[in-house]
C-alpha cells in the first residue's frame, strides 16, 4: 500500500493540481466487469469504460486468458526483420472487418501516435507523387490527440491554443456543433450548411491540401457532439471533388461505440486512411491502428534505393501481448455480434439517459449507439451556460463518484461510454445515481 506521500511525485493528466489536493482520486486496486474496487473496498460503477477502452468490462476471462498464455510464450519482439503471430493473427482480423480496400495494417501504440502515422502517410503519398500538397484541414472543434503534429489539426481552445501559436496551424471548417450551431439550422431540417465552411477552404485551399482529417460522427473530447450522417456524408463528398485523402479518426468511435461497427458506416463511405485504439485491446494494453487504402500503400512501394520506404515505427510497433488482447477482443466482438446484438440495451440505454430531460438544468441530451451525453445548462431555452466558476458538472461528477458511480465532465458535458456488455441492472444504477447526484447538486445550488 502506497503511503499518502507518494502522491506528490504524480503529474496526473488532464488534471488541476489544486483539484488533487482536494479530492485525492480512489487508488484502484482491482476491477470486475462494469466494476472497479478502491483499496478500501469500494466500488465504482466505470460508467466511462476507464477513458472509453473497457468495451468488454475489466478482467475480461477471455482477454486474460490469452494475454497469460502469451506471456509465457514472448512479451516482445521488435517489428523490422522480425514478427510475431499475434501481430499477424491481428492484422488478419482486422482485415475482415474493415470494409475493403482498407487493407494495410500499420501499428503504433496510442491514439495519437496512429494519427500521426496517418499525417504522416498523406504527407509522404504526395511528396511520392511530387504535389505539392503539404498542409490539413479539419473539422472546427475536433480532437486528435496530444502529440504535436496530432495538436496541430484538432481545435479545442483549452488544449491547442497556446500551441496553435507556437506551431504551424493548418485549416479548421466551422464545427458540426448541432445544439449551438455555427450556421443558424437546426440537424432535422438542414443540409450540413456547417460544411460550407469546408467547401469554401477546399475551394481557395484544395491544391495545397493532403488530406482532410475528421472524428466522424461524434466530436469526443469537445463534450461528445453528436452530428447527422449527412454532415459526414457532405465531407466524404467535398473531399473527393476536391481529390482530397480523407483520414477517419475512428480512435473513440471505431469498433462498434457508436452502434454500428465503424462510424464511417453510417455514412456508408469508407475513408482512405482510419485510425483506432481505443477498445481495440479490449482496454488492456495501448495498441493503436492506422488502416490504409491499398492504392496508397502501393505508392510506397518500391527497391531500397527508391526513397519511397516509410520511415516511421515505434520502439514497441505490434508487440505481442497487446496484440493478443487486440486479437481476443475482436474475436469477442466477432463471436458476439457486436455491435448489432446490443440494441435492446442500447435503446434501454437511451431511454433511461433522456429521462434526465425532465431535470430543469439537463439540457442537450443526446445519443448514438453506446455514446450518452447531457449538458448542464442555466437555462434550457436560451441555452445560457452556467458560469465555468460554478463547476457543476465537476461537482455532479464529485457526488456520483461518492455514491459509487465512476463518470467525468467534460466542460457543461457529462457523458457514459459504457462496455458493450453493460446489464439491464447495470444501466438503471448507472442512471439512479446520475439523478441522486444531480439532484442533490441541483438542488444545492438553487439554495445557495
Ligand atoms: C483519445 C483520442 C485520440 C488520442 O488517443 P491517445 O491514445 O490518448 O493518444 C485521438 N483521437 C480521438 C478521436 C480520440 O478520442
Amino acid at each position: 500500500m502506497p503511503s499518502k506521500a507518494s502522491y506528490d511525485r504524480l503529474w496526473m493528466p488532464f488534471t488541476c493540481h489544486e483539484d488533487t489536493l482536494e479530492h485525492p482520486p480512489p487508488v484502484i486496486e482491482r476491477g470486475s466487469g462494469i466494476y472497479l474496487y478502491d483499496t478500501e473496498g469500494k466500488a465504482y460503477i466505470d460508467a466511462t469504460g476507464s477513458w472509453w477502452t473497457s468495451i468488454f468490462g475489466h478482467c475480461n476471462t477471455e482477454i486474460t486468458r490469452a494475454v497469460h498464455n502469451q506471456l509465457d510464450k514472448i512479451e516482445h519482439v521488435l517489428m523490422a526483420g522480425f514478427v510475431s503471430e499475434p501481430a499477424l493473427e491481428l492484422s488478419e482480423l482486422l482485415g475482415k472487418m474493415l470494409p475493403s480496400p482498407l487493407s494495410r495494417i500499420f501499428y503504433s501504440d496510442d491514439g495519437s501516435t496512429s494519427v500521426e502515422v496517418a499525417l504522416k502517410i498523406a504527407l509522404q503519398y504526395h511528396a511520392i507523387r511530387n504535389s505539392n500538397r503539404t498542409s490539413f484541414v479539419a473539422l472546427g472543434g475536433g480532437y486528435h490527440g496530444d502529440t504535436l503534429g496530432a495538436m496541430s489539426v484538432g481545435d479545442i481552445p483549452v488544449f491547442h491554443a497556446l500551441f496553435h501559436d507556437r506551431f504551424k496551424k493548418q485549416h479548421y471548417s466551422d464545427p458540426p456543433y448541432c445544439y449551438r450551431c455555427p450556421v443558424g439550422k437546426e440537424p432535422q431540417s438542414c443540409s450540413a450548411q456547417c460544411m460550407d465552411s469546408l467547401q469554401n477552404i477546399l475551394e481557395q485551399h484544395g491544391s495545397e491540401i493532403a488530406a482532410c482529417i475528421f472524428e466522424p460522427m461524434v466530436q469526443g473530447a469537445v463534450g461528445m457532439r453528436i452530428y447527422p450522417s449527412k454532415v459526414l456524408k457532405r465531407i466524404f463528398r467535398l473531399c473527393r471533388e476536391h481529390n482530397i485523402i480523407t483520414i477517419a479518426d475512428e480512435v473513440a468511435m471505431g469498433l462498434g461505440r457508436t452502434g454500428k461497427m465503424f462510424a464511417c458506416d453510417h455514412a456508408d463511405e469508407v475513408p482512405d486512411l482510419m485510425c483506432l485504439s481505443k477498445g481495440l485491446t479490449g482496454g488492456y494494453l495501448p495498441l493503436a491502428v492506422t488502416a490504409v487504402k491499398e492504392n496508397i500503400y502501393s505508392e510506397f512501394r518500391g527497391d531500397f534505393l527508391s526513397d519511397k520506404t516509410f520511415q516511421h515505427g515505434h520502439t514497441f510497433t505490434g508487440n505481442p501481448l497487446a496484440a493478443t488482447a487486440g486479437c481476443a477482443a475482436l474475436k469477442l466482438i466477432l463471436d458476439k455480434h457486436l455491435p448489432y446484438s446490443a440494441s435492446a440495451t442500447m435503446e434501454q440505454f437511451a431511454s433511461r439517459l433522456h429521462s434526465l430531460e425532465k431535470f430543469d438544468h439537463v439540457g442537450n441530451v443526446r445519443n448514438l449507439g453506446f455514446v450518452g451525453a447531457f449538458d448542464l445548462v442555466k437555462d434550457k431555452n436560451s441555452k445560457e451556460k452556467f458560469p465555468s466558476e460554478t463547476r457543476i458538472p465537476f461537482k455532479v461528477a464529485q457526488r456520483a463518484l461518492e455514491h459509487g458511480l465512476a463518470i467525468r465532465p467534460l466542460g457543461d458535458t457529462v457523458y457514459y461510454m459504457p462496455p458493450y456488455t453493460v446489464t439491464s441492472e447495470e444501466l438503471e444504477e448507472i442512471f439512479s445515481i446520475t439523478q441522486r447526484a444531480l439532484g442533490e447538486v441541483l438542488n444545492e445550488t438553487a439554495t445557495s
